[in-house]
């Protein structure tokens, strides 16, 4: 167990759009998804920085509808001076909560930047603005895709707990044991800050499977073959899904997890409707 009831923390995930039609879409789907009072909404950001001004901007007008943003924010490619200005930026946006990431270097690009590791971006962040924010890393019940090893995998977290990093959010699983596995692991090195676990609803099967194989979040097999099964029938695939995403979340806030990161992908409906059943 983690925390108890009242300390759970819920919270959705957006990307910042391309276009002006995307940017009114993530509106209305924050209004409605803002009634559900999550703690924040977190915004990703582009490896490289190719999504800086969007992500920025994105956050900015979350933040001036009086919700919480929580902008993220990845160091692979990047500079001292560059980041310093971002977080410059966000400060003076009335930002609080940052999520710290390293990033994949997008294909072709060659440079990494003047950073390697999340941990070097949390120390820097620590160094830089004190305790201005709340950090939020990254955490992989199923082990990050280029871990050397479990045991190596669980003391990088390690590391950027101690670089100071407040909270964690995880990579998508559905397999529960596995997320309690990776928990209890982390307390038996003293890592004890809360770590949420991160949920992808399951609406497109071929997308799911596309992202699964990049970030090395294992679809079980039933629910694989069950998923190939309904073909194109995608009425099917999603009533399938919320049952099998909602019964995950069920079991784990009943065990103890300490709430829930939906990754929504700037879509309403999955989310809340897992929400209600839930009856959250
Ligand atoms: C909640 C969440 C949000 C995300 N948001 C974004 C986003 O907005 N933008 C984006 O581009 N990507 C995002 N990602 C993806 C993430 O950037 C990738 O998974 C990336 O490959 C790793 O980032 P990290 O911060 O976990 O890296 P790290 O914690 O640095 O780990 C990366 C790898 O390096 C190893 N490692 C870590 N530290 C050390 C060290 N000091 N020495 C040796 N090896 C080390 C680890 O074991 C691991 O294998 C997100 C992932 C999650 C789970």
């Amino acid at each position: 167990m983690q925390s108890s009831k009242h300390a759970r923390t819920f919270s959705f995930e957006f990307f910042p759009p391309k276009t002006p039609e995307g940017m009114e879409k993530l509106r209305t789907t924050r209004k409605q998804l803002a009634q559900l009072k999550p703690k924040f909404f977190s915004v990703t950001f582009g490896a490289g920085g190719s999504t800086r001004d969007r992500t920025l901007e994105t956050v900015l007008e979350i933040q001036s509808e009086g919700l919480n943003a929580a902008p993220h924010l990845s160091c692979v490619g990047s500079t001292h001076g560059n980041l310093r200005e971002i977080l410059q930026q966000y400060q003076k946006g009335g930002i609080r909560h940052i999520v710290a990431l390293r990033g994949d270097l997008p294909s072709g690009m060659v440079d990494a930047g003047e950073f390697r590791y999340a941990n070097e971006l949390v120390e820097f962040i620590r160094q830089e603005t004190g305790d201005h924010f709340q950090i939020e890393v990254a955490a992989y019940p199923e082990y990050h895709p280029q871990a050397r090893s479990s045991q190596e995998d669980l003391l990088n977290f390690k590391r950027k707990v101690e670089a100071g990093a407040n909270s964690a959010i995880t990579q998508y699983f559905y397999n529960a044991d596995a997320y309690f596995n990776f928990v209890e692991e982390c307390a038996t090195l003293g890592v004890t800050i809360p770590i949420v676990p991160g949920i992808m609803p399951i609406t497109n099967f071929v997308q799911l499977a596309r992202f699964s194989d990049a970030c090395g979040a294992e679809i079980p097999r039933w629910i694989r073959l069950k998923l190939q099964g309904y073909g194109d029938d995608l009425v099917s695939i999603r009533a399938f899904g919320l049952d099998v995403v909602t019964a995950l979340c069920d079991r784990l806030l009943q065990q103890g997890a300490p709430g829930l990161h939906f990754y929504t992908l700037n879509q309403a409906g999955p989310a809340s409707t897992i929400w209600q059943r839930l009856g959250l």
